[in-house]
């Protein structure tokens, strides 16, 4: 095991250092594993730090400390959950310039979006912590005489969340919030590249006065811990963010327990733009929905369907918006896109670039000799983009926008729809009569019309298609950490 605690490459920014922590947060205690793992700052490449790879053994005895934490916790008033969530919620905002110091260093992007993504996070427990006090059940008019009939909503008991690496932070508070509100207690499991924000809010959560055993954080290999997450039956409900590959495979390994699963997965979002848009507006709104987390950001506009009317005015007006962007290490002030998480998914950039212009895309703008560093990827125009291209069909997760021209509305749907997955689509236009038949016939979870802004705590997020199964945020986040039981009371006396 590596001696080395965390390195002068965090600690000096920090105004609380104690918020730093290399070990897994198991039952109230900080646990070592059996080996250590290095975390990178990716826009350096530096080390910054290690986390504990846990054992088996301990995945095991996390999962014994959330069952047995949770009767007491589900017992508790709502209120009282509702204390401690907004004590939680109180500290994480306390602590915001902290937090997003320690996202730029383990994820890359600006300090300003790290700010941003904290209030964003905060902003559900906030949320949930209010909302758990309108957990209502409903009454149903009898059909038996005598009798009165009612559901109550339980909390499903012990949650496995596990989150990725490109908001590092709000993922796990939109999951761990509802499931705490509702009574669940959780076993979180964060990417490996970004531990440090989830231990962060860890020890933020001891501070606000979590019972031992209702909040975990689990560190290491997500092969080896998910799987045992995943067969074990005292896990309840599994809610995963990340990429449609992995939910795929965890939902294959939950199906043994019958789990409740809900999958935040991957997206590939079509961006429209109708012939009565104003082109410059347009543009700028469509690099504003690409370039988001330079570009990893399952919300990313990937294709940009543009009329041929106004198709080459369209691309000078994004490619003078994209030069706009300025790339580096996101502490640099200034800065708007940091790097990419690693130097493989430069490799992937650069791999979809290169597909793109030999099966005939133009290449409009992108130059990758400015790159300030190993891990960056400049931002990139592709132009005459078409389906059988792989940044039309993946998700690309990078800062390289695909534009397509288009000659009548009725290639709309067809091409926007033509992908596996359905999280998100953009539509910016004026005319309602196309607006609302793009809004129905659009088979996505989620689609932003005129607006690039479109998530927060009240919204039902989520996709369809293989973009995912459930919601998160808004009343209807807490289906996946809830159960519905009914209940009969009958033979009662008083006639009907
Ligand atoms: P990922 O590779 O699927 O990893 C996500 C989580 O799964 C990590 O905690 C990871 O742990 C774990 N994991 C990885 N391989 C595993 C395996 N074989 N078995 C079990 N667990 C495993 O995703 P990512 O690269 O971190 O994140 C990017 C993806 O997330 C994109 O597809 C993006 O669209 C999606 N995403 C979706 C949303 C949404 O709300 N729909 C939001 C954000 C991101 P380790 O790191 O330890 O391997």
């Amino acid at each position: 095991m590596s001696n080395s605690k965390v390195t002068d490459a965090i600690m000096p920014y920090l105004r609380d250092p104690r918020l730093v922590r290399e070990l897994a947060y198991i039952n109230g205690k900080w646990v070592h594993g059996n080996r250590d793992m290095a975390v990178f700052n990716p826009a350096t490449g530096d080390v910054i730090g290690h986390c504990t790879q846990l054992q088996p053994q301990q995945v095991n005895e996390a999962i014994a400390a959330a069952a047995n934490a949770f009767p007491p916790w589900r017992s508790l008033l709502a209120d009282e959950r509702a204390a401690i969530l907004m004590r939680w919620h109180d500290l994480i905002l306390e602590h915001k310039e902290d937090l997003a110091i320690l996202m730029v260093l383990e994820q890359g992007k600006s300090l300003a979006d790290a700010r941003g993504e904290v209030d964003y996070g905060a902003s559900f427990v906030r949320w949930f912590a209010e909302e758990g006090r309108r957990a209502y059940g409903d009454t149903i008019p009898s059909h038996i005489p005598n009798a009165q009939l009612a559901t109550i909503r339980e909390p499903i008991g012990v949650a496995a969340l596990i989150t990725p690496w490109n908001f590092p932070h709000a993922m796990i508070t939109r999951k761990a919030a509802a499931a705490l509100a509702i009574g669940c207690t959780v076993l979180i499991k964060p990417a490996s590249e970004t531990p440090f924000s989830a231990l962060a809010l860890a020890e933020l959560a001891e501070r606000a006065g979590f019972p031992p055993g209702v909040i975990n954080v689990l560190t290491g290999k997500g092969a080896d811990i998910c799987t045992l997450l995943c067969q074990s039956n005292k896990v309840r409900a599994l809610s995963f963010t990340g990429s449609t590959r992995v939910g795929k495979l965890l939902l294959e390994q939950a199906a043994s327990t019958v789990k409740k699963c809900s999958m935040e997965l991957g997206g590939n979002a079509p961006f429209i733009v109708l012939p009565d848009m104003n082109i410059a507006e347009a543009a700028r709104a469509a690099v504003a929905a690409k370039f988001q987390t330079a570009g990893q950001d399952c919300l990313a506009a990937n294709r940009i369907l543009v009329p041929r009317s106004g198709y080459e005015a369209f691309l000078d007006a994004f490619a003078g918006e994209m030069a706009c962007i300025r790339v580096g290490n996101g502490f640099e002030q200034g800065v708007t896109m940091g790097p990419l998480i690693s130097h493989r998914a430069v490799a992937k950039a650069q791999e979809i670039v290169d597909d793109a212009v030999a099966k005939g895309a133009r290449l409009i703008a992108g130059d990758q000799q400015a790159a300030p560093g190993a891990n960056f990827f400049m931002p990139t125009l592709l132009a005459d983009v078409t389906p059988q291209m792989k940044v039309f069909r993946e998700e690309n997760f990078c800062p390289v926008a695909g534009v397509l021209a288009y000659d009548h509305f009725d290639e709309l749907l067809p091409l926007a729809n033509d992908t596996e997955y359905g999280l998100t689509a953009y539509v910016y236009g004026h005319d309602i009569r196309y607006i609302w038949q793009l809004l129905r016939g659009l088979e996505f979870g989620m689609v932003s019309v005129n607006s690039v802004k479109m998530t927060g705590h009240g919204i039902p997020f989520g996709g369809i298609k293989q973009s995912g199964l459930g919601r998160e945020g808004s009343r209807h986040g807490f289906d996946e950490y809830s159960q519905i039981k009914y209940y009969c009371l009958g033979n009662l006396p008083g006639g009907r």
